[in-house]
């Protein structure tokens, strides 16, 4: 028997999520952001369900070759663009969409010679201070990019820093209101946060408030929701977005330990029993993503049952407590299922939990799975 860990993408939940971005969007269009991989769920699996946007959003050419290769000939944006002037060949044969937010990025453009054959986004710094022309640099930069022969239509861009917190889009999207203001071409503003936060809420698509529909622009770019990890982490969490989890990680218990109390588990001796307890092995580590930094107590589920995690995290093993499960009449013995995230049979337990207890993001523990770990496509 091969080792019992195995991942699972839902295309169905993807492509759930995926209407639940357009409804957000109202008349915006939708760019599926696919950096990394998929968010760790694989370009070539989540494809089936989200060719269904208007476009794709990555970083890296060959991710963009390979949608390419799988028969997409629709808009494919390049969030961080060309990395350096050869890879303006790449866009003219992929015929990519490609982000400027470096001066370099102009100069590489304004010696090529085939005319309009760019599509560009011009990214605007709105307070993120990481890519992009500050307010004060913008409109020259737009008024360059107008006069090289090569570039055809200019788009306008930012990225909000505090989309997901207190702080909100309100200061980030009125500095890129007024600076594009007058400019024609088409905007983009949204990632998942602002999408989720301050798009439209359900049922209200036909409402088309100016500010929302401001916010909004022409086209959103939302990644996490697509693969139903909460923007905003668990407050609120991914169930009051209705966003269902598009990848579950399911393993079994390899062993299982009877220790009596003040006896210690596992690495350090990290966890130490306060009561004669049964300890559960599964086949889960760090070499598999599972976050090395998760606690003792970190939430887990065997056999449909909820517990936590004891001791340290090793390269192939997690211990768990097993006596919840045996309290609520399971068997939790050699061959029980254990969820790690996401959903299996009736059960069900948020990434973003797992990652809220380990001091990460949903979003690293979806883009760690690793290489070893068996996918399934449901
Ligand atoms: C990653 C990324 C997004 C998507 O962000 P989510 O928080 O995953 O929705 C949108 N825009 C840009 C520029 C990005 O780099």
């Amino acid at each position: 028997m091969t080792r019992p860990i195995q991942a699972t993408i839902s295309l169905e939940a993807l492509r759930h999520n995926l209407a639940r971005a357009r409804a957000a969007a109202g008349r915006a269009r939708v760019w599926a952001v696919v950096k990394a991989n998929a968010y760790g769920h694989g370009i070539e699996r989540v494809f089936p369900a989200l060719r269904a946007a208007d476009g794709f959003a990555l970083l890296d050419i060959a991710e963009a070759e390979a949608l390419r290769a799988l028969g997409w000939g629709g808009p494919i944006m390049l969030l961080e663009g060309c990395f350096g002037p050869d890879d303006l060949d790449t866009c003219e044969r992929l015929n990519l969409w490609h982000v400027v937010h470096d001066p370099a990025q102009i100069h590489w453009l304004a010696s090529r010679r085939k005319a309009r054959t760019h599509r560009v986004f011009l990214k605007l710094n709105s307070g993120m201070n990481r890519l992009g022309f500050t307010p004060g640099q913008y409109r020259a930069a737009w008024q360059r990019l107008r006069e090289i022969p090569a570039v055809g239509a200019v788009s306008h861009m930012t990225h909000f820093a505090t989309a997901d917190g207190d702080a909100g889009i309100d200061a980030a999207r009125e500095a890129f209101l007024s600076t594009i203001d007058g400019l024609p071409g088409e905007r983009s503003l949204c990632n998942s946060a602002a999408l989720l936060r301050f798009g439209h809420a359900a049922g209200d698509a036909g409402a088309a408030r100016r500010d929302v529909v401001d916010t909004l622009g022409d086209w959103v770019r939302p990644g996490i929701a697509l693969y139903g990890g909460s923007p905003t982490a668990l407050a609120p969490d991914a169930a009051h977005w209705k966003l269902q989890p598009a990848m579950s990680l399911v393993t079994r218990i390899i062993g299982v330990q009877s220790i009596a109390a003040g006896e210690a588990v596992g690495y350090g001796a990290s966890f130490r029993a306060g009561r004669a307890m049964r300890i559960g092995v599964a086949a889960l580590g760090y070499a598999d993503g599972y976050p090395r930094h998760a606690p003792s107590g970190t939430p887990i589920v065997v056999d449909g049952v909820r517990t936590r995690i004891c001791g340290r995290v090793s390269m192939d093993m997690v211990t768990v407590d097993l006596d919840p499960v045996r309290a609520a009449g399971r068997a939790a013995e050699v061959g029980s299922p254990v969820l790690c995230w996401g959903r299996h049979r009736d059960a069900e337990l948020g990434i973003d939990e797992v990652a809220e207890a380990s001091g990460t993001l949903g979003y690293e523990l979806m883009c760690a799975l690793a290489r070893r770990v068996p996918v399934q496509v449901l």
